[in-house]
């Protein structure tokens, strides 16, 4: 069920719609929006007898929910979230541009790399001191020490950290210390993760799993947020499909499509979306050119040396050069009246 309040509705009529929403054993989500503040029910099982509501002070309508989501709906919200990242936003007019190194290997890697980073403009950084590897024997990442080295990067260079939890423990480390908690694509549908992040107050940037559906995609951010964390950034990472010539292949058209279904932030990822250096750019382009509200991107100071992902990495330089013209083509996309203009 939905609860849509008249614009004039006051905060003490939207509390007690909350109230009542308790008192029948449920929980009452309330997303203030420009014009009318929303209130979605969540952990009923069956239908809601919209009479409940109907005539309580402030209440404009209550309306059965059919779809298999509500709170990252735009029924619930109709304009687009900005999530709050640090010091910045994502979702909002400025492209975010995240960036950094797939592992954080050492001391001297981080900071070379985030020196880039800062000097691109580039307002978050990224860098996973808990790796998900394939093989056990891979590197594992620096744990504690990297998260540590990130704390510094952010006080250096005023970026805003994004990186990786694998596990709840990991969870609680990242929130410590970052200033985002990614799930990746692995853990898209780690159901218990999803609600332990559901119940941090750091924004969560959830990658797109495998091979995981939108609608799977988005009921995996209406896990987090269904426990009351409404600040979830979507990632299109690349899925895996027949396609041999690509690591994953970049579904560009979810997002439009997330777009159309929910008021959350997608943000695209180039490097794991595609696997190859070459590839990075022209993607990152085509991420921005169909309506993404960032970019994540792999950077190192020496790609071959890489321990992680070194064939996806830019160079600084190419790097440097990625950022400029994304940047020139997202103001176009979010201007157009200045196309037309000429
Ligand atoms: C990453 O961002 O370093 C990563 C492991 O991504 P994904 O979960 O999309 O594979
Ligand atoms: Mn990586």
């Amino acid at each position: 069920m939905l609860i849509v309040m008249r614009s004039d509705a006051r905060t003490e009529d939207v509390e007690k719609v909350i109230k009542v929403i308790e008192a029948l054993g449920f929980r009452g989500h309330a997303m203030p929006g420009e014009s009318r503040t929303a209130i979605g029910v969540t952990g009923n099982r069956g239908a809601i007898d919209p009479a409940h509501f109907e005539n309580l002070s402030g209440v404009a309508e209550a309306i059965r929910v059919t779809k298999p989501y509500k709170l990252i709906s735009r029924d619930l919200r109709p304009e687009k979230s900005i999530v709050k990242v640090g010091n910045a936003t994502i979702g909002g007019s400025e492209l975010a541009v995240i960036a950094g190194p797939c592992a954080l290997e050492n001391r001297d890697q981080v900071f070379a790399t985030a020196k880039v980073v800062a000097e691109s403009g580039a307002k978050f950084f990224r860098g996973g001191a808990f790796k998900p590897r394939t093989s056990p024997y891979a590197f594992q990442g620096l744990g504690i020490e990297g998260l540590q080295m990130l704390a510094e990067v952010r006080d250096q260079f005023g970026l805003n950290i994004v990186t990786e939890a694998m596990d709840e423990h990991g969870v609680d480390a990242v929130a410590k210390y970052a200033d985002c908690v990614q799930i990746g694509a692995r853990n898209m549908q780690n159901f218990s993760l999803l609600k332990y992040a559901g119940q941090i107050e750091k924004p969560v940037l959830l990658k797109r799993g495998l091979s995981a559906t939108l609608d799977e995609l988005l009921l995996a951010a209406e896990y987090i947020m269904a426990e009351g964390n409404y600040d979830v950034i979507l990632c299109e990472r690349g899925i895996r499909t027949f396609a041999q010539h690509a690591r994953n292949t970049m579904d560009l058209s979810i997002i439009p499509a997330v777009h159309r279904l929910t008021h959350l932030p997608i943000i695209v990822d180039p490097s794991h979306g595609t696997g190859h250096n070459y590839m990075v750019t022209p993607l990152a382009r085509a991420g921005v050119a169909v309506g993404a509200d960032g970019l994540i991107i792999e950077v190192h100071p020496c790609p071959e040396e890489a321990l992680c992902d070194g064939a996806q990495a830019l160079t600084p330089g190419q790097y440097l050069d990625l950022v400029q013209q994304v940047t020139a083509l997202h103001e176009l996309v979010a201007e157009p009246a200045a196309i037309a203009a000429g």
